[in-house]
This record gives C-alpha cells, sequence and structure tokens, in this order.
C-alpha cells in the first residue's frame, strides 16, 4: 500500500498525516533537535506503528539528534529503540513484539507533561489558546471549527475534538468514499488511536 518500504527521510513529508500528539512530538524534535524520554517513547511506538522498521527508526533518531555524538547516541538511545522494538530485554513473551503504540486512552489519562516536554495529548495538554495556535500553524484556520473544539476541550472531550479536526481536514476525501461505497460506516469510526488516525488519513489522501 505504499506503506510498506517507509524510510527514516519519508517522515518529514508523512507528518502532515499525523494527529497533533505527533505533529506535536515531531515538531519539537525539529526545533530542539531532541526529545525527553517520554516524547520519545510515544513516538518511537508510533513510527513503528506505522511501519518503520528498527533499522529505519535508528537511522531517523541518529540523525535527529544532531548536537549528540555517535558514542552518546549509542550508549543511552539506541538500546531504547531496539528495547521499544523487541530487538532487546524484555520478558520472553515480549522479546521480538516490542511495545504497543500508545492508544489515545492511554495518552490521555497519563500524568501531565512536566517543563520541556512534549509527550501526551495536546486537545488536553495545552493552554486552549497555545492548543488553537498550533492548530492554525498546522492550517486549521476554519473560525466554527476552532470554536468547537474549544467548546470540545472546555467538556475535557478530548478526542472528540481530535475526531472533529480530521473530519473537517478530510471531508471531501471521506464523502468521496462514502458514496461510492467504497469505505464502510465501520471503517471511518471514531478514531481512538493515533496509529488509526495517520493510517486513515494516508489511505484517505492516496
Ligand atoms: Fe493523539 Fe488521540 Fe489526542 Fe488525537 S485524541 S491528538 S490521536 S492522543
Amino acid at each position: 500500500d505504499g506503506l510498506s518500504t517507509i524510510t527514516a527521510p519519508a517522515i518529514d513529508n508523512l507528518s502532515q498525516h499525523f494527529p497533533l500528539c505527533m505533529q506535536n512530538l515531531h515538531q519539537t524534535l525539529r526545533r530542539d533537535s531532541h526529545l525527553k524520554h517520554f516524547g520519545r517513547l510515544q513516538y518511537t511506538l508510533f513510527l513503528k506503528g506505522i511501519g518503520l522498521s528498527l533499522e529505519e527508526c535508528i537511522v531517523f533518531w541518529r540523525r535527529s539528534f544532531k548536537l549528540i555524538q555517535d558514542d552518546k547516541f549509542n550508549k543511552e538511545y539506541r538500546y531504547n529503540i531496539r528495547h521499544s522494538y523487541g530487538d532487546v530485554g524484555g520478558d520472553a513473551n515480549r522479546r521480538g513484539r516490542g511495545y504497543t503504540p500508545y492508544s489515545c486512552q492511554k495518552l490521555l489519562t497519563e500524568p501531565l507533561p512536566g517543563p520541556g516536554q512534549a509527550h501526551g495529548c495536546p486537545y488536553r495538554t495545552f493552554e486552549p489558546d497555545n492548543l488553537i495556535a498550533m492548530l492554525q500553524r498546522t492550517g486549521v484556520s476554519d473560525r466554527d471549527l476552532l470554536k468547537g473544539v474549544r467548546e470540545d476541550v472546555g467538556k475535557q472531550r478530548y478526542h472528540v475534538a481530535c475526531n472533529r479536526v480530521f473530519e473537517h481536514s478530510h471531508k471531501k476525501e471521506m464523502k468521496k468514499v462514502k458514496d461510492d461505497g467504497t469505505w464502510s460506516a465501520a471503517d471511518l469510526d471514531t478514531i481512538v488511536h493515533p496509529n488509526t488516525y495517520f493510517k486513515r488519513s494516508w489511505l484517505l489522501k492516496h
């Protein structure tokens, strides 16, 4: 489906299909050439979930951490990436599989990020004004939509806000697959996982 051979350099372009939680991590990584531990973990598992191989994932992080020397990278970061993929560590059960990419439910209930941390769900972790500003930076500018998002997050309906943004930015494509019957209602169910958000966005735009 075109996603079977994702390489590290493709991530920048693919990030247009990422939900806000992963766009936030990607942008923070590009800005700082670094991400803190929980952000790395959340993002690595998501990248694994979209089909990035372990080898390409290591290339991705190695190139992204521009300010870090090879020996420090190999000592402090490489192992954790391999661990997430199940290449090292863990019990026999987990070995070979690694950890499962985080669902919205998990991201929406974990402890809030501290200063300098970028993990979690921005619909929950950002102040509403900052959330709206971030959405506008990603090209979401419709006033009624942003008003709806504000109302959703005010009621702590974070994933509803996220689905609202998805539906708005894929309106045309969703109408088309519904009208021509290529997608069933189940294919367009409420999104409850960041990897579903990505996959659905990618499929609808290709
Ligand atoms: Fe990510 Fe889920 Fe939050 Fe959307 S609702 S930004 S997919 S954690």
